[in-house]
């Protein structure tokens, strides 16, 4: 296994103060999100030992005025600077300062404070969560995509100037629970669990014609629509796969994916004496932002209890990478190394998005992903400005695949219908 020794997480923790030691300052990038919605509940409940110092969102300015209002943090920035104005006017007389525009998320990120919750989606989020990582904050993680993007760049970093990354994702979060920081050499494998999605008992066949209502239906995890595409399409599982190795000091080949379709075992450590250890949990992402806020304390969180008489069963089955394409893609770009996970990401945003804008078909995002990999160069990833550079020009390919499966399909009259709106985004989790 590479990387032995205390892994970065760990080694460059710094205490970020504790609930028990005062009130903690809470940033929280994308909080109109699935996962901001969690974190905010947890703030809320628990006024006396947290205090926001800011809020971000992209363009729901009514439910950040909203959030604002509710919890007085310091700052509100709104990303899309058409919107500045009625921020400004919503918030006037609250004490909450506005600000708008990209550098206004990133400057958000560098505001003093204990905890910085990335719960942004997508490599938008990177600018911002690597500012929170330069200023030395401990990051509650959600924003796996940053770490796909730019992994041995922000672990670095985050080593450097002593950032403790706290995983929010639930099976990063679970390994890092029963994960032995100490003696990582003991470890023999990581396996990380999967739900399967909506789609786990579809042929291809099936999984050809689905409409994005039913890709966006997680039979477990209520989400943001980006994700539960993921989840559908199981390329959340590879940017997992991606994200646990950036995360903990264990070889490719010896983490692993395993079918669960209850969520309640939420990932596992296997150990050299065969000892097995897992976290298991009613599935609420509110349990692993309850362990980042509080770490290294505990705080209670309002999650049902888990009753494993009443569940019965737990089942696990192999993951099947013919029918799930975007895992096998994930493994290989990992195994490729640099800039090629980079290029898996940004692909897959794209198709993603236009999966959601119902311009292509489901299985047309895995072979998107695909086409683009093969059609990209793949380099050794320097600096953020290359990881850029390389996120842009796989767009740019990406968006090319994407354009000639629309033509066809609108040729072969195989389009959905347009709708008049978007899809009712799935509800955050509550
Ligand atoms: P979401 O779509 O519900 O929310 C995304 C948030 O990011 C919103 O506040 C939005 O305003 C903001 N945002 C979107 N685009 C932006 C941009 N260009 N610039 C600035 N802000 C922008 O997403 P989510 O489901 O909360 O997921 C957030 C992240 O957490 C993702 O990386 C996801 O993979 C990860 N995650 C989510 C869950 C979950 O249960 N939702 C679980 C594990 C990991
Ligand atoms: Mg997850």
């Amino acid at each position: 296994m590479p990387g032995r020794g205390t892994p970065a997480p760990v080694r460059a923790a710094r205490h970020p103060g504790g609930a028990a030691r005062g009130t903690r300052r809470v940033t929280v990038l994308g909080s109109t999100g699935s996962v901001g919605d969690s974190t905010l509940d947890l703030i809320g409940r628990n006024r006396d030992a947290y205090r926001v110092v800011a809020l971000t969102a992209f363009r729901n300015v009514e439910k950040l005025i909203a959030q604002a209002l509710d919890l007085r943090p310091e700052l509100a920035v709104i990303g899309d600077p058409d919107l500045h104005d009625r921020l400004a006017e919503g918030l006037r007389g609250s004490g909450v300062r506005s600000e708008a525009g990209a550098s206004a998320l990133i400057a958000a990120a560098a505001e003093p404070a204990d905890l910085v919750v990335a719960g942004i989606v997508g490599a938008a989020g990177l600018a911002p969560t690597m500012e929170a990582v330069r200023n030395g904050r401990a990051v509650a993680l959600a924003n796996k995509e940053c770490l796909v993007c730019a992994g041995p760049l922000m672990t670095a970093l985050a080593a450097e100037r002593g950032a403790a990354l706290l995983p929010v994702d639930s099976e990063h979060n679970a390994i890092f629970q029963v994960f032995d920081h100490e003696r990582p050499e003991n470890v023999e494998r990581i396996v990380l669990t999967a739900s399967g999605g909506p789609f786990r008992r579809c042929s291809l066949a099936e999984m050809r014609d689905v409409t994005v209502e039913q890709a966006v239906n997680h039979p477990v995890w209520s989400m943001g629509d980006k994700i539960s595409i993921d989840s559908a399409t199981m390329m959340n599982k590879g940017l997992e796969l991606i994200e646990a190795h950036c995360l903990f000091p264990v070889a490719q080949d010896r983490i692993e994916v395993l079918i669960h379709p209850q969520s309640i075992v939420h990932s596992m450590v296997a150990y050299r004496d065969g000892s097995v250890l897992a976290q298991l949990g009613t599935p609420d992402m509110r349990t692993p932002i309850a362990f980042a806020l509080a770490w290294p304390e505990r705080m209670a969180a309002p999650v049902a209890p888990l009753d494993l008489a009443r569940i019965g069963s737990l089942t696990f089955e192999p993951a099947d990478e013919a029918r799930f394409p975007a895992l096998r893609l994930a493994r290989e770009a990992m195994a490729a190394g640099g800039t090629a996970p980079t290029i898996l990401n940004a692909a897959n945003e794209v198709a993603v998005a236009a999966f959601l804008a119902r311009r292509i078909g489901f299985l047309d995002i895995a072979a998107i992903v695909e086409e683009t990999l093969q059609r990209a160069e793949t380099d050794a990833a320097g600096s953020l400005e290359e990881v850029w550079a390389v996120d842009r020009r796989a767009r740019t390919l990406a968006t090319q695949a994407m354009l000639v499966r629309e033509d066809s399909r609108a040729g072969a009259g195989a389009g959905q219908p347009v709708p008049s709106s978007k899809p009712s985004a799935v509800a955050s989790m509550s």
